[in-house]
C-alpha cells in the first residue's frame, strides 16, 4: 500500500532587523546635513563620507543621546562601553569599502518590545541594538548604460534593532513593527518617514515540525510599510509550507518583496559574518558612559505610547480609540490629542466624549485630503470641545449637532468668542421650549392620524415615526426626548 502524506503542522518562527535613520541635524561621523530627503543628489557629502585617505571620523554625540534613550524605551540601559567595528564589503554605494558598525558590543543588548494581537499581551525581546552608518544609494536609469551612484544618505546615523525570532504570526510581525515605529516616534530620534525609507524592516522567517528546534530561514529585505511586512511574512510561510510538503529543501537565501507581485524574490545568497572581515575601527575611540549621561537621557525621554496606553485607559477609553489616537498624535504638529484628554482627567466622561469626537470627528476629517481644517487657534479649539460637551449635556445639541458644530468650526477656522450663541446663529442648538415643541407636536399629530391610532392602540414602533416627523417638522431641532413625551402626553398614555 503507498504510504499516504499527511499534511504536517509547521510552526513559524519570525525575527526582525529594523533600520531607523536617528533625525540628527548632521551625519554620524561627519559636520555635513542629515535630511536627504530634498536635497540635490551628492550635496550633502564631505571627504569623510567617501572615505577619503587620511579622513577621521568624528562621533555625533547626539546619536549616542537618542541610542541611550532608546534602550530606556525598549525597557532596558544602555551599555556603558561599546565600540565601532569596520564591516568589509564592496558596493558602488560604499565608496570606503567598509561601513563602520557595531557587531562585539554594541549600545544595547537585550530589552523589550510588547506588542497586542487580538488581545493577547507579548514582550518581544530584543536581541541587540546597534549604532551604525548607512550606504549610499545606486539608481539605475531605464534603458541606459551606466548607474547613478548618491552618497548623500552615506553616513547617515542609523540604529539597526534586532529582535530575538520570537513572533509567531504576519499579525504578530505587523504589530511589532508598528509598535517600534509608536516608540522611535514618541522618543522624538527619528521622523521615521517610512516613504522615505527611514524606517526599513528585514524579516527573517523559517519554519520547523518541532518546537524548539529552528528550520532553515530566509530573509526578506527592505520592507518599508507595516502592510508589506504582514504580506511578506504570509508569502513566505505558505512558499516555504509548500516546499517542506513536497518534499524540498528551504534555501538559506536573500529575498526581497516585490509589491506588485506581492511575493518575495530570491535574490542572493546568504554571507556569513566571517565573509565581512570584522575588526575594531581603529580610527574610533569607545564610547564610554558615565551614570550622570545615562541618567539625563532617562530623564529626557518623553511619555512613551505604554504610559499614554495606561493613562487613557484608566479613564476607561476603548483600547482601539486610544491606538487610532496614538497613531494620530504623530499626523499633526501643535495639538496633542492625548494631552487634550488626559487634562479632563477630573471628568471622565468628559474625557471619554472628547476621545470620542477626535476619533470619528476631528481625525477622520483631518486625514480626508478633500478636506481642510483651518482652524489653528488653540483657544478656539479647547473652548470648542469644552462648550459642545456642556451644550450635548444640557440637553441643547443633539450628537449629530455636536458634530456639525465641531465640523464646522474646524474647517472654516473660525473664532467665535461664544460658541453656543454661534451654534444657536447656525441654527444647531435644540429646541428645548416645551411650548414650542408642544405645537409642532400637535400638527404632526393631525397631519398623521393612523400612526397616532396606532400608538394608542399600543404599537410603539409608531412613536419613533411619530418623534422623526417632528424632527423633520422642527428641522432636526427638537429635542427628541421632549418630543416623545409631549406626544405621550397628547394622547393621553404613559
Ligand atoms: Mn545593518
Amino acid at each position: 500500500m503507498a504510504k499516504q502524506k499527511t499534511s504536517k503542522a509547521y510552526i513559524p518562527t519570525i525575527g526582525i532587523e529594523c533600520h531607523v535613520q536617528l533625525k540628527t541635524q548632521t551625519k554620524l561621523f561627519a559636520a555635513v546635513g542629515n535630511d536627504a530627503r530634498e536635497a540635490e543628489p551628492n550635496s550633502l557629502i564631505s571627504h569623510i563620507c567617501f572615505g577619503m585617505p587620511g579622513a577621521l571620523p568624528v562621533l555625533n554625540k547626539k546619536v549616542v543621546e537618542y541610542a541611550m534613550q532608546m534602550a530606556f524605551a525598549f525597557n532596558t540601559m544602555p551599555q556603558k562601553e561599546s565600540y565601532f567595528e569596520r564591516k568589509h564589503y564592496f558596493y558602488p554605494d560604499l565608496p570606503k569599502g567598509y561601513q563602520i558598525t557595531q557587531l562585539t558590543k554594541p549600545i544595547i543588548v537585550g530589552g523589550t518590545v510588547t506588542i497586542e494581537v487580538d488581545g493577547h499581551k507579548k514582550d518581544v525581546q530584543l536581541n541587540r541594538v546597534q549604532i551604525e552608518e548607512d550606504a549610499g544609494k545606486n539608481t539605475h536609469p531605464a534603458g541606459a548604460d551606466y548607474s547613478l551612484v548618491d552618497l548623500n544618505r552615506a553616513g547617515t546615523p542609523l540604529l539597526e534593532i534586532v529582535s530575538d525570532p520570537e513572533l509567531s504570526s504576519p499579525a504578530e510581525a505587523k504589530a511589532y513593527a508598528r509598535e517600534l515605529y509608536l516608540l522611535v516616534r514618541y522618543a522624538g530620534v527619528s521622523d521615521a518617514d517610512l516613504y522615505h525609507g527611514n524606517m526599513r524592516f528585514d524579516v527573517n522567517v523559517s519554519l520547523s515540525d518541532q518546537e524548539g528546534v529552528l528550520g532553515t530561514r530566509t530573509e526578506t529585505k527592505n520592507l518599508n510599510s507595516f502592510k508589506s511586512v504582514e504580506k511578506a511574512v504570509e508569502f513566505e510561510i505558505a512558499r516555504q509550507n509548500k516546499l517542506l510538503e513536497t518534499g524540498e529543501k528551504i534555501v538559506q537565501e536573500t529575498r526581497g518583496w516585490d509589491d506588485a507581485k506581492q511575493a518575495t524574490v530570491s535574490q542572493r545568497g546568504k554571507e556569513e559574518a566571517h565573509d565581512y572581515r570584522y575588526f575594531p575601527d581603529p580610527d574610533l575611540p569607545p564610547i564610554i558612559l558615565n551614570d550622570d549621561e545615562i541618567s539625563n537621557a532617562q530623564k529626557q525621554l518623553p511619555p512613551m505610547p505604554s504610559e499614554w496606553r495606561e493613562r487613557l485607559s484608566k479613564l476607561t477609553i476603548d483600547t482601539s480609540h486610544i491606538e487610532t489616537l496614538l497613531e494620530a498624535e504623530l499626523e499633526v504638529e501643535g495639538i496633542s490629542y492625548l494631552s487634550d484628554i488626559v487634562a479632563r482627567n477630573e471628568d471622565i466622561e468628559l474625557a471619554k466624549i472628547l476621545a470620542n469626537w477626535f476619533v470619528n470627528i476631528e481625525i477622520p476629517l483631518r486625514r480626508d485630503e478633500s478636506q481642510q481644517v483651518n482652524l489653528d487657534d488653540p483657544d478656539t479649539r479647547r473652548r470648542l470641545y469644552d462648550a459642545a460637551a456642556t451644550l450635548v449635556a444640557n440637553n441643547k445639541l443633539s450628537s449629530t449637532n455636536a458634530k456639525a458644530l465641531i465640523t464646522t468650526i474646524l474647517v472654516s477656522g473660525a473664532t467665535p468668542k461664544n460658541i453656543e450663541k454661534y451654534a444657536e446663529e447656525q441654527g444647531l442648538i435644540q429646541v428645548s421650549d416645551e411650548a414650542e415643541i408642544a405645537k409642532i407636536v400637535a400638527d404632526v399629530l393631525k397631519e398623521n392620524e393612523s400612526a397616532a391610532v396606532d400608538v394608542k392602540n399600543g404599537e410603539m414602533k409608531a412613536i419613533g415615526f411619530l418623534v422623526g416627523q417632528v424632527m423633520k417638522a422642527s428641522r432636526g431641532k427638537a429635542n427628541p426626548q421632549m418630543a416623545q413625551v409631549l406626544i405621550r402626553k397628547q394622547l393621553d398614555i404613559t
